[in-house]
């Protein structure tokens, strides 16, 4: 288990497009390891592999403590439907913004095994998948914040919304 430095808004690393994994390598499979050890350290329910620093086309997602998704070369294939709420990122700490996004998300990838799978999401986990996805297209979601970032929204809370 090791955890890995997450870079900050403002590190150049973050906004650079990710490149797809063709190959699976001890290398990756520690890295992906790493990742999910990193995002569960820092209590977050996402993490794109340029966010650690590596330009692959790599997130893992749990956005309920128990179900943990590693999404390999993930592809947008719907969406449909809207949700407001805050949102957060590992990169950029303490902070929140009110964003808008679909509701529902099906996207297709790859696993550990490089072997295709497809994955439906609502809410939250749709809301994941996408602020994912766009990182590794070297995007922030603090592009399309509506009335400014501000303070620290944590997880417990996210979770909680999500319940309502
Ligand atoms: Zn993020």
């Amino acid at each position: 288990m090791a955890i890995r430095n997450v870079r900050i808004m403002g590190d150049e690393v973050l906004t650079k497009r990710c490149k797809e994994v063709t190959i699976m390598t001890p290398r990756i499979k520690t890295l992906i390891d790493d990742m999910i050890d990193t995002m569960y350290e820092a209590n977050g329910v996402g993490l794109a592999a340029c966010q650690v620093g590596v330009l692959k086309r790599i997130v893992v997602i749990d956005t309920t403590g128990d179900e943990l998704y590693v999404l390999i070369n993930p592809e947008i294939v719907a969406t449909d439907g809207e949700q407001e709420g805050y949102e957060g990122c590992l990169s950029v700490p303490d902070k929140s913004g009110w964003v808008k996004r679909p509701n529902y998300v099906k996207v297709k990838a790859l696993d550990e095994n490089l072997k295709p799978f497809e994955l439906e999401g609502e809410g939250l986990l749709a809301r994941a998948i996408l602020h994912e996805c766009e990182h590794l297209d070297g995007h922030l979601y603090v592009e399309h914040v509506n009335g400014g970032v501000n303070g620290l929204v944590n997880n417990d809370q996210l979770r909680e919304e999500e319940d309502e």
